[in-house]
């Protein structure tokens, strides 16, 4: 789960890490009374949307002479100018692709005097099974180009769990950010405490870019994307009541009530699938036919007949979903369960595009003899390899 840059720096912030003052808004008539709540002279208005490269972006509806969607304002009737013109505007940047994301809340923050922008994240590095600082000294909105052209400007330091961050470990940060004076005390003390609030509050992503040196020589959180591992929710529920609905896909959503596992992707075959494992499974081989899958659906172990009809429904109302391919394996889950939601779902939302349906395991029999007597036109198939060419074969 994912949650807004104000949010994330409350988050931070409860946890001791500096950052600036701020107010979120979401009407252009509350941002002179949020603006005066600062101390100014300097402050920033900046787009709350669920992905990042905002600085740089454009708004859709100002053309390409747009100002992008952080702003820096040198006074209270600028920050007003600009929520004005940035609400309720929609801001395309490299991350929210062609669409854009509409801005329906502003974050109206004290504008810090940089001197230096740098680069951390902590994030769950696989290979080594820790969390890890990634860190640089060439922080701001270039980080991509920095490491895709000097990579050897990115430094990771991994995290022993049993230790923590560790003074040689904070020391480590420092020189990879070669920090010195109150800069280097500041970070000594902000680099543990970013490591506590990951893991405590169940992080998969914490990135600061930038995170900047004052002139002043302090050390301030000056942007935040935290992304939160879903599967942990359930024991943070400040953290859960933090969702933006709005920025997520409306399928996942939905998907998400009937505790289904569905991620919306961009092909057009409509995939469902029992089991993590198989539906990856599933969508290689639709590849490998020369189709993409529409999305990745994993229906679970012990579904209903209610969660498939749910998940069914899901995939028909895709627009771009062209043909559907069920594949299942009973093993906990029944075939003619999974046979059942499929009958209902087709009867109450219909049925447009082709379907092709492969079954195997418990009660195949009495699943495909469902789908026979059911009268719909639905395709069978025997295995994996046969299922993907038909389904690709019928999508043309
Ligand atoms: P992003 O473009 O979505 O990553 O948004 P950021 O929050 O990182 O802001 C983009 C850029 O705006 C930063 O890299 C800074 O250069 C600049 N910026 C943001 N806040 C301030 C501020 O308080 N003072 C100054 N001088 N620049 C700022
Ligand atoms: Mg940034």
């Amino acid at each position: 789960m994912n949650i807004h840059e104000y949010q994330a720096k409350q988050v931070l912030k409860s946890f001791g890490a500096p950052v600036a003052e701020g107010v979120a808004i979401t009407s252009a008539d509350e941002a002179e009374s949020a603006a005066r709540s600062l101390p100014g002279p300097l402050y920033v208005v900046k787009s709350q949307i669920h992905a990042g490269g905002r600085g740089k972006g454009k708004f859709k509806e100002l053309g390409p002479d747009s100002k992008g969607g952080v702003r820096l304002s040198r006074s209270i009737e600028e920050v007003v100018a600009n929520a004005r013109e940035m609400l309720g505007n929609t801001l395309e940047t490299k991350q929210t692709g062609e669409q854009g994301k509409q801005v329906n809340r502003l974050y109206i923050e004290d504008g810090a005097d940089i001197d230096r922008e740098l680069y951390l994240s902590l994030l769950v590095d696989r290979a080594v099974g820790k969390v890890a600082f990634v860190v640089s000294t060439e922080g701001g909105m270039d980080i991509e180009a920095v490491a895709e052209e000097t990579p050897d400007k990115i430094i990771n330091v991994p995290i022993a769990p049993m230790d923590g961050v560790t003074q040689d470990d904070a020391a480590k940060i420092c020189d990879a950010l070669e920090l010195t004076g109150q800069a280097r005390d500041d970070g000594m003390t902000l680099f543990p405490i970013l490591y506590k609030a990951f893991t405590e509050k169940d992080m998969s992503l914490l990135e600061i870019n930038p995170l900047i040196v004052m002139e002043n020589g302090r050390l301030r959180v000056l942007d935040a994307k935290v992304s939160f591992d879903g599967n942990a929710l359930f024991r943070h529920p400040d953290i859960k009541a933090l969702r933006d609905e709005t920025e997520e896909d409306a399928k996942e959503i939905e998907a998400s009530k009937y505790d289904l596992a569905y991620v919306a992707l961009e092909g057009d075959i409509g995939c469902m699938v029992n089991g993590a494992g198989l539906a990856m499974a599933t969508m290689d081989i639709i590849k490998l036919y020369g189709k993409s899958p529409a999305n990745f659906l994993d229906v679970g172990g012990g579904a209903t007949t209610e969660k498939v009809t749910a998940a069914f429904k899901i995939i028909t109302a895709d627009p771009n979903v062209k043909g559907i391919l069920v594949n299942i394996f009973g093993g906990i889950m029944r075939c003619d369960v999974i046979a059942e939601g499929v009958v209902t779902a087709v009867k109450e939302v219909g049925l447009k595009v082709p379907l092709v349906v492969r079954l195997e395991g418990t009660n195949v029999e009495k699943g495909k003899a469902i789908l026979d007597q059911s009268g719909l036109d639905i395709t069978s198939a025997d295995d994996l390899d046969d299922a993907a060419q038909k389904i690709v074969k019928a999508v043309g």
